[in-house]
């Protein structure tokens, strides 16, 4: 009998829904939010790092496609494919996942991405 290991998965899943509870709060607040888009995920990285400063259009947008980002991770640890670069397949880092804990893609492919 293997005994049960504490996944670390585990904790991001904490962390997913803890942010996605975040983001639907802020919905609440400002039920606009859920009327504006952003135009690509990727620009989602990008946005979070200036999303702080006030943009408020942006941050909207940013939001909400956070929240999707956010909903797909929980159905991948669900699935069982949480962490796992959805380019090339390889385990996201620990640190990026802390960082980041909807990332789809590991650093590598998101930098081919975002240079495309
Ligand atoms: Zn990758």
């Amino acid at each position: 009998m293997k005994s049960a290991l504490k996944s670390p998965k585990n904790s991001y899943r904490k962390l997913l829904l803890k942010k996605r509870d975040e983001l639907l709060a802020t919905f609440r607040l400002d039920p606009e939010a859920l009327t504006i888009s952003i135009r690509t995920p990727d620009e989602v990285e990008f946005a979070s790092k200036t999303a702080e400063q006030g943009v408020t259009a942006a941050t909207v947008a940013l939001r909400r496609q956070m929240l999707k980002e956010v909903e797909k991770a929980l159905a991948r640890v669900v699935g069982g494919t949480y962490g796992l670069c959805e380019g090339c397949g390889q385990e996201i880092s620990s640190s990026r996942l802390n960082a980041l804990p909807w990332a789809r893609y590991c650093l590598i492919c998101q930098e081919l991405r975002s240079r495309n």
